[in-house]
């Protein structure tokens, strides 16, 4: 999106999914109870959205303690939230491809609360830097300073980052710790921030786990076996470029394909990807906030 064609009709767009997203992330914060299954949380999160007129712009994550981020039930998840756990739920909203991208985290652990204010803190605090011209490493600065202040420790490489029309990741990052760079806050912009924040004594940094859980098309092409290429067509259909979660398969691609036969073979052909689970390294708990804003002339606009 570049700032001289962004039109009012756009804007709208980003603000209803935007409305959206926020509305359901204080839904689910309100159920979110210890036992309960993920995949309970996720398909709540990701039916509320369609309800309410959007479209999912990725797999409601559930990240648990340790994990940070892109955990999202598998089909027939076993798995619930466990006694004084660190809940992240991070939910994706879009509107013809223009997203909203927010996370709270949810706590029962009464040790772990002041993280959860550091972590919100130091997004206010980011937020209120967010006007044209504003270099990006000053926000950066500015998220690690709240979250020291508070006796925690930033995650150094998981990021902010630019939105645009169906991309989740696009343009400029905004790392969550002092760094060099002459990029600045660009009006017209539209710009998800989400510090994650850790144990002072930990690693403060992700590394990628085992599971993979989510995808995303990388490339279209023809192919040879017709069930493959109907698997394709319909992840190119629905989700563009966006991620997608197994379950989406499961529940939409019928007709006697195997979705779990297709997305195997569609990986080894690299028509798709898959996104590791991120886990803090020295396994150490993490939090996340998040909003997404539009930077008007005059300063930040939150959409979230
Ligand atoms: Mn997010
Ligand atoms: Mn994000």
């Amino acid at each position: 999106m570049v700032g001289d064609t962004f039109t009012d009709e756009l804007l709208e767009k980003y603000i209803r999914a935007g409305k959206i997203a926020a509305r359901v992330r204080e839904e689910i914060r309100k159920i979110v109870r210890e036992g309960m299954r993920l995949i309970e949380i996720c398909e709540i999160v990701e039916d509320e959205i369609r309800r309410l007129g959007g479209k999912p712009a990725f797999p409601c994550n559930v990240s648990i303690n340790e994990v940070a981020a892109h955990y999202t039930s598998p089909p027939g998840d076993e798995r619930v939230v466990p006694e004084g756990a660190l809940v992240k739920i991070d939910i994706g909203v879009h509107i013809d491809g223009y997203i909203a991208d927010t996370a709270t985290t949810v706590c029962f652990n009464p040790n772990y609360e002041d993280m959860v204010h550091a972590a919100e803190k130091a997004l206010e605090n980011a937020i209120s830097l967010m006007r044209p011209g504003m270099p990006i490493p000053r926000i950066s600065s500015e998220i690690q300073a709240t979250i020291e202040r508070f006796g925690f420790k930033p995650i150094s490489n998981l990021t902010g980052h630019e939105v645009d029309r169906y991309l989740i990741h696009s343009g400029k990052t905004i790392p969550n710790v002092a760094h060099l760079s002459t990029d600045k806050v660009r009006f017209g912009r539209v710009y998800a921030i989400e510090p994650f924040v850790t144990l002072k004594d930990a690693a403060g940094r992700v590394k990628d786990g085992m599971e993979k859980h989510i995808f995303r098309l990388v490339r279209y092409k023809s192919l040879k076996d017709a069930d493959l290429q109907k698997t394709l067509k319909f992840i190119e259909e629905n989700f563009k470029t966006l991620p997608f979660a197994e379950r989406w398969l499961e529940k939409y691609c019928t007709q006697g394909v195997s979705y779990r036969r297709s997305l195997s073979s569609l990986l080894s052909l690299k028509c798709i990807m898959a996104y590791p689970v991120f886990i803090e390294a020295s396994l150490k708990p993490v939090v996340q906030a998040e909003h997404t804003v539009y930077v008007d002339k005059d300063g930040p606009i939150v959409l979230t």
